[in-house]
């Protein structure tokens, strides 16, 4: 009987380890192994952000990257080879996001598929009475249930043109911070005073864009901002990483409320070499 008990004692030990200790004890032992110096040469060379970062926030990004590549799979579609180039751009890109907060954020994010180019989605929608299919290009999707997709080719042009308006990787995985909360409303978990701020401010700026738009008016974000606010989130975000200072000018009160979320204020960097650039791409 004793022995049936001791039995259940240690399974039930286990088991609650697992649940709750188990991934941060994991966590740990990662991080006990060194960065690669490979490793830090590619950020440098892939991700221009990282170079400008004080020193305690590079340490606080390569550890984000260690058990970003520890943990999330890669999946090269369409016959790409999924390289450190690849594999160190993309998880560079995405882990600026939570530079300052904490890894737990991607706890979520399962898997990361990476096509060589922007590619056809085939999509089925219904109204009730009449089924239509649409054929769509994408550069990049993110869903709900831990999914990235990424086109090769926009992740590079996006790490070439750290001025630029787009990032399709900081864009993706706004997406994947607005789902924490399980919808995609365009605002990440917060709570109180934060959450109540947020609200005010973003649906003010959301409906100033669109606004503007509605005149004909030079926007002052990209206008796939306008389409919702979940994607009004994931543009924002790519703005300000990449041009801080038009949104600080154009909209300051978003500047802050960003700032406040990421933890983050990328103005309070060490300057850019020369190089930006712009480009049209697809929905994303
Ligand atoms: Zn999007």
């Amino acid at each position: 009987m004793l022995i049936y008990l001791l039995c259940a004692l240690v399974l039930i030990g286990a088991l609650i380890f697992y649940l709750f200790f188990y991934r941060s004890w994991w966590r740990k032992r990662q991080l006990q192994h060194p960065f690669p110096e490979h490793w830090r040469k590619m950020l440098k060379k892939r991700v221009p952000l990282y170079s400008r970062l004080p020193a305690h926030l590079k340490r606080q990004l390569e550890q984000h990257v260690q058990l970003f590549l520890a943990e999330k799979p890669f999946y090269g579609c369409d016959g790409l080879e999924v390289d450190d180039t690849v594999r160190l751009t993309i998880a560079g890109h995405a882990c600026l996001l939570i530079v300052a907060r904490n890894f737990s954020d991607f706890d979520g994010i399962n898997s990361i598929l990476v096509y060589p180019d922007r590619y056809r989605v085939r999509d089925m929608e219904s109204d009730g009475m009449v089924v239509s299919e649409s054929n769509e290009i994408r550069a990049g999707e993110a869903s709900s249930l831990g999914q990235v997709v990424l086109a090769w080719t926009e992740c590079e042009q996006g790490a070439l043109h750290p001025h630029g308006v787009h990032n399709v990787i900081l864009h993706e995985f706004a997406h994947q911070l607005d789902y924490l909360d399980g919808t995609a409303d365009g605002a990440p978990p917060l709570s109180g005073e934060q959450a109540r701020h947020w609200q005010e401010t973003m649906t003010r700026a959301y409906e100033h864009l669109r606004d503007s738009l509605r005149h004909h008016e030079k926007p002052w974000l990209d206008p796939y901002g306008a389409t919702e606010p979940a994607e009004f989130f994931a543009v924002l975000t790519e703005t300000f990483f990449q041009q801080p200072g038009h949104l600080k000018a154009e909209q300051p009160e978003v500047y802050e409320t960003l700032s406040g979320y990421f933890r983050f204020d990328p103005l309070k960097l060490t300057e850019y070499p020369a190089g930006s650039g712009n480009r049209e791409v697809p929905p994303r």
